[in-house]
């Protein structure tokens, strides 16, 4: 009997020794498959830029990013004021949209201003 248990127990123990050999393989495979992920990543977000005409990621609009949108806290937007109470996506107020710290596109509440002050 005392050597059955021997047995089963020596067979338990290979089983473990086993999967933590088979955790230690996978735990390798996800920490390179994750690189691969973060390669891929800052590729993707190299061409995107490189598509809206930024041709360095320094030269990218720190509020947004590149992408010239940006999530703000209501549907208020750039205009500020009163919104409702969604997660709203709109036009970045730093770069107003070109992605770009070295060539901001139209500065949307100056425009806005000298509309109000004409009377338009
Ligand atoms: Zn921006």
């Amino acid at each position: 009997m005392k050597e059955q248990n021997t047995g089963e127990y020596d067979a338990l123990v290979d089983e473990v020794e086993k999967l933590r050999a088979e955790i230690a393989k996978l735990r390798a495979e996800r920490e390179e498959l994750q690189k691969r992920v973060d390669g891929f990543r800052d590729e993707f977000l190299e061409k995107a830029l490189e598509w809206r005409g930024i041709s360095f990621v320094d030269e990218a609009c720190d509020k947004c990013g590149g992408s010239g949108v940006v999530c703000y806290g209501s549907t208020a937007t750039w205009l500020g004021g009163i919104g409702g109470q969604a997660i709203t996506n709109g036009v970045c107020d730093k770069c107003w949209g070109s992605g770009s710290k070295l060539h901001r596109w139209a500065d949307l509440r100056k425009l806005r201003a000298a509309l109000s002050e004409k009377g338009d």
